[in-house]
């Protein structure tokens, strides 16, 4: 048995736990086989939860599968404007459940690229948030994974941030910004509810023998918490759900102090068995 501390803030965000909820209850209304364009979050376990619930991932590039009037559900990261009008011209019913701190994004960076700034966005250009928000400047925008330029930059620039990006990495880009542009307007759109669980990990990865941080694979939120974890408490570990513990490393931690943390798409009954075996209740 160990003795398990359970980050402050763990799990699912708000922006995730609204798109689950308002999928369910889509799905409800129409009481039908529903699609969300993409998977809803990062998680296996909830994407089968979801299909169990008659609520399917559709590709935009199989979207010629559905037919007029079938429901689609955008995910929190939100998409292009391009995307959602085309939805809209198939006759498609789209139900927008992208985060509304992602929406502010979209409408900065529209608002700001049609008054003539330069958009900059700090993230990851392959992250679906991040195509999504270059989307309502007509996909102009330079992107910068770390703050750091290699172009000559244009002098009135609007900058932005995923949302799910290390305020280390802003600060840089600030920084490099206004150094190589005349005018610089910055937004930080970092959300807060990835600075809590940030800051949570980051306190309770001092103070424990063992880190698990639970949550998808390819989601860059639980990447980040896992890095963070990591630089304190060397003996961190990233898992999907309570079937990745192996007997070796429950043994192995009998005793000691376990430190639990879970990124923003995992939802509570996958922390809750984590913690259960761990604790020697399973
Ligand atoms: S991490 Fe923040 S911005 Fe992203 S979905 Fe959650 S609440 Fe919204």
């Amino acid at each position: 048995m160990s003795k398990v501390l359970l980050a402050e803030n763990a799990g699912f965000c708000f922006g995730v736990q609204r798109a689950v909820e308002e999928a369910i209850k889509i799905q409800k209304q129409y009481n039908k086989k529903i699609y969300t364009l993409g998977p809803l979050i990062h998680n296996n376990d909830v994407v089968n939860y979801l299909e169990e619930n008659n609520i399917f991932a559709i590709d935009y590039n199989e979207i010629d599968q559905l037919e007029q009037d079938d429901v689609i559900v955008i995910r929190s990261h939100g998409v292009t404007k391009k995307v959602i009008e085309d939805l809209e011209n198939r006759g498609l019913i789209v139900v927008n459940a992208t985060c509304p701190y992602v929406t502010n994004i979209q409408k900065k960076v529209n608002k700001f690229s049609e008054k003539g700034y330069n958009i900059v966005i700090l993230g990851d250009k392959k992250h679906p948030e991040v195509i999504g928000i270059n989307g309502w400047c007509n996909d102009s925008a330079i992107i910068t994974k770390d703050g750091s330029f290699d172009e000559k930059l244009p002098n009135k620039i609007c900058v932005v941030s995923q949302t799910t990006e290390k305020q280390e990495n802003w600060k840089n880009t600030v920084t490099n910004l206004s150094l190589k542009s005349k005018e610089v307007l910055a937004f930080n759109t970092i959300c807060q509810a990835t600075e809590v669980r940030q800051k949570s990990a980051d306190n309770l990865s001092k103070i424990v023998d063992t880190m698990i941080v639970i949550g998808g694979r390819n989601s860059s939120n639980t990447t980040k918490l896992y890095e963070i974890a990591k630089k304190n408490c060397s003996n961190t570990i990233h898992i999907e759900n309570a079937k990745e513990l192996t007997k070796e490393f429950i043994e192995s931690n009998k005793g000691k102090k376990v430190g639990i943390t879970a990124g923003a798409s995992t939802p509570d009954w996958i922390i809750k068995e984590v913690i259960d075996i761990m604790e020697g209740n399973n």
